[in-house]
């Protein structure tokens, strides 16, 4: 058996399908949710932990790619966009857990390392560009 911690994001058009309940159903995991979230838009977060075996794993990550639902490896609610980032550094005396740290001294690179994000949301309210977001 292995876990493994994902974060899924449901459009509207997949809020209303039973996608965990087929999940558990079809393929025999156990799954503990963490966190979830409707919005008023009807779009849906969730953040989870999914138990099986490596088959059985692979089996539901093929099912759910049937569906418009993108998947995050992880837990964390919290999302960086490096695509976004100016690497302004504006952030870094923020995190209390260098989850967001320079990455390359000479360059100032920022990066974000997940596994360090305690979810404070310190980040949200302290990058000018909105580059750092959270479902929750
Ligand atoms: S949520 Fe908090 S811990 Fe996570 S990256 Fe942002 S500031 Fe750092
Ligand atoms: S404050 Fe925002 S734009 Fe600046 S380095 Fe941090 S995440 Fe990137």
């Amino acid at each position: 058996m292995i876990t493994k911690k994902v974060y899924l994001y449901f459009p509207k058009s997949e809020t209303e399908k039973p996608i965990v309940c087929e999940l558990i159903r079809n393929f025999d995991l156990t799954i503990n949710i963490f966190r979830a979230k409707v919005t008023p838009e009807e779009e849906g977060y969730l953040s989870l932990e999914i138990t099986g075996t490596e088959e059985h794993l692979e089996q539901a990550y093929e099912f759910l790619k049937g569906f418009d639902v993108v998947i995050h490896a992880g837990s964390k609610a919290v999302h960086w966009d490096s695509e976004r980032c100016t690497h302004c550094g504006n952030c870094l005396t923020h995190c209390p857990t260098g989850a967001l740290h320079l990455a390359d001294q000479a360059t100032r690179t920022v990066a974000f390392t997940e596994e360090k994000c305690i979810e404070c949301l310190s980040c949200i309210t302290n990058c000018p560009f909105g580059v750092c977001t959270s479902a929750f």
